[in-house]
């Protein structure tokens, strides 16, 4: 089941809190001033809206997970613990959530013109 819409409920009671969706990406903002704080996940990535909404409802702190690859293209977390090391080694300086990796899967699936932008992409 999506929580998607137990989050609108949750951020719609929520003072100083904003939600919006765009591009299948949601975004919450909460707070103000310094204390303003920015979410955002896939519109269905279920696991991470369960935190956002715990972080509304109890203020629990969130996690980033910034131990996993996550594919930009389709969102995969890749959390194998070799995978991720040999990219951190090639992005020093990236947090490990944001640094430009591809699953296999799209690899795979990638046409031509793509496979190259994304062997660039991992270069630069
Ligand atoms: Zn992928």
């Amino acid at each position: 089941m999506l929580q998607l819409g137990n989050l609108a409920i949750v951020a719609a009671g929520h003072k100083d809190c904003s939600l919006q969706i765009y591009n299948e990406e949601v975004t919450v903002c909460v707070g103000e001033g310094n204390e303003r704080k920015i979410l955002s996940c896939k519109y269905n990535d279920d696991n991470y809206i369960n935190k956002i909404i715990a972080f509304l409802n109890f203020g629990t702190e969130i996690e980033e997970d910034s131990g996993c690859l996550v594919c930009k293209k389709c969102g995969y977390k890749q959390d194998n613990d070799e995978t991720i090391s040999a990219f951190r080694k090639l992005f020093p300086n990236i947090e490990t959530h944001d640094i430009p990796y591809y699953c296999g899967a799209c690899m795979d699936n990638a046409d031509d013109d793509e496979y190259e932008l994304m062997q660039k992409q991992m270069k630069s």
